[in-house]
């Protein structure tokens, strides 16, 4: 079996140093702004906090994939002396609740580590997280040409799954409009 490289992108969350503040929020969704930086709609964000001013806890969930069906159980995790549902810390765009959803189609979001052409160096919510919460990392990693393939045809079930849900017209006009640049 051959391997190929494959380039890993991370961002790491320091929880001690996040403050709540946003500004990764923002600075995700004016990049996602069609045209780029034209509006801050938060909800056009692939970032969103998780926030209890209260105790002091932050936490910056990044949109993941997403999932036609929601999950059958919930966990719930007690941090601090209160407690936070499982959803909380979940990145999916799933039917149970209404983050991570493009505002005026409906679609899900998932971040997209900032791809664009010219590549930029840093992520977006990285760039302008002052507070240094947030760090990026690149590294290279050796994996079989077949795991690839594999996440290839993942790839095409989630977005079999989309057609099924909003319809072939609906998602390609919405690739359309994002793809738009300004
Ligand atoms: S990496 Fe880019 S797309 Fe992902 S959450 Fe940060 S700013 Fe948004
Ligand atoms: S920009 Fe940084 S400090 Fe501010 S909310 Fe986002 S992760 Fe936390």
């Amino acid at each position: 079996m051959s391997k190929v490289k494959k380039k890993i992108k991370v961002i790491k969350v320091d929880l001690d140093k996040c403050n709540g503040c946003r500004a990764c929020e923002v600075a995700c969704a004016a990049f996602h702004a069609n045209p780029k930086y034209s509006s801050i709609n938060p909800a056009r964000s692939r970032i969103r906090m998780v926030i209890d001013p209260i105790n002091d806890e932050y936490v910056p969930i990044r949109a993941a994939e997403y999932t036609k069906s929601e999950c059958d159980g919930r966990n719930v995790y007690t941090i601090n002396g209160k407690e936070y549902s499982e959803c909380s810390f979940c990145g999916a765009s799933c039917p149970a609740r209404d983050l991570f959803k493009e505002p005026d189609s409906g679609l899900p979001l998932r971040c997209d580590m900032c791809e664009d052409d010219p590549a930029i160096e840093t992520p977006m919510c990285v760039q302008w997280c002052l507070a240094e919460a947030l760090t990026y990392e690149e590294y290279e990693e050796e994996v079989e040409e077949e795991e690839e393939q594999v996440k290839l045809g993942e790839m095409e079930t989630s977005l079999k799954s989309l057609v099924d849900k909003y319809g072939l017209p609906k998602l390609v006009d919405s690739i359309a409009r994002m793809s738009q640049k300004g």
